[in-house]
């Protein structure tokens, strides 16, 4: 039997203290947490590494204070579209949904995908026609309301400069007030065994079906039992540009880095160099983890068979 660990991130962003209360720093704390409880059960109880990020992501998705499931962000239109993937390292089989309405946890439907379709890949209506299919847990509108998100939207929505293809120092304004909510788990199960998911309702008011690198393996998602597992949170153009997830892998397999080095080369230099921000989390196939971002801070957590448990939110 071998070490397991899992870790588990909120999102990454300019997370200041003095921005937030003790209640809703607590919140974040217990939110994390609960996940991460979970989520090591899965793993102590032999459960695959699979297994356990889904539990972590269900219950990040079914808390309100995350920018994924139930409390998504509002887009340009006032509704939620989500984005999601989940990849299992032992096999390299992978599942992802993109622009996805009404679905109460995204990741069982990427889990669907990656499980029971010929495809890795769905977007859009029919991803959903594909939920229906499988029997996906469905939600009316009102589970996706959250007063905080509807005002965070109706301060931006009627202003097109907050959209993606307005200048830099607006979509800055922007990428600071949203904090990136996004979440995500990676894990190593107690027989080596990687996987990586990530689940997000993307960018405040973005329209014309604008998809982040959550759902995209490789750039949000990425897990390979040879290297590592990795999910992302920040700016996703960016993330999708640099390829960031597989290029953490890339560096370990072709250049023998360590997880903690490629992954600083990732988001420490590359990413900071294309004014990417953001971070990541990673596990190898030791159980070593890493939790790396060049924003101000990241909901973050990891928790071990070696007695290590963790939940940070600044640097
Ligand atoms: N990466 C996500 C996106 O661009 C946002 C986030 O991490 O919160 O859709």
């Amino acid at each position: 039997m071998g070490n397991f660990t899992i870790a588990i991130h909120g999102g990454a962003g300019t997370i200041l203290k003095e921005d937030m209360t003790p209640a809703l720093e607590q919140a974040y704390t217990d939110g994390i947490q609960q996940a991460l409880n979970v989520s090591y059960a899965v793993l102590e109880q032999g459960g695959s590494a699979v297994n356990a990020i889904k539990a972590a992501l269900v219950i990040l998705e079914d808390n309100v204070l995350f920018n994924a499931g139930r409390g998504s962000v509002f887009t340009k239109k006032g509704v939620q579209e989500m984005d999601a993937a989940i990849m299992d390292g032992s096999n390299l089989s992978a599942g992802a949904v993109a622009g996805v309405r009404s679905v109460r946890n995204p990741i069982e439907l990427a889990t669907e995908v990656m499980r029971n379709s010929n495809h890795v890949f769905l977007s859009g209506k029919g991803a959903n026609d594909f939920a229906i299919k499988q029997g996906v847990k469905l939600e009316p509108d009102e589970y996706f309301y959250s007063q905080f998100r509807y005002d965070q939207w109706k301060a931006i929505r009627d202003s097109d400069s907050y959209s993606l293809d307005h200048t830099n120092h607006h979509l800055e304004e922007l990428m600071r007030d949203k904090k990136f909510g996004t979440v995500g788990a990676v894990a190593c199960d107690q027989n080596g065994n990687l996987a990586a998911a990530t689940s997000t309702g993307g960018m405040t008011n973005k329209k014309y079906g604008r998809i982040g690198d959550s759902p995209v393996i490789g750039a949000g998602t990425y897990a390979n039992n040879k290297t590592c597992a990795i999910s992302s949170t920040g700016h996703g153009e960016m993330f999708i540009r640099a390829v960031a997830a597989y290029d953490v892998s890339c560096l370990m397999e072709y250049k023998g880095l360590s997880l903690e080095e490629a992954m600083n080369v990732v988001v420490k230099e590359k990413l900071v160099a294309m004014k990417g921000e953001g971070g990541m989390i990673g596990v190898d196939a030791q159980g070593n983890a890493a939790l790396v971002f060049n924003s101000a801070g990241m909901y973050r957590g990891v928790k071990n068979d070696r007695g290590e448990n963790m939940v940070a939110i600044y640097s």
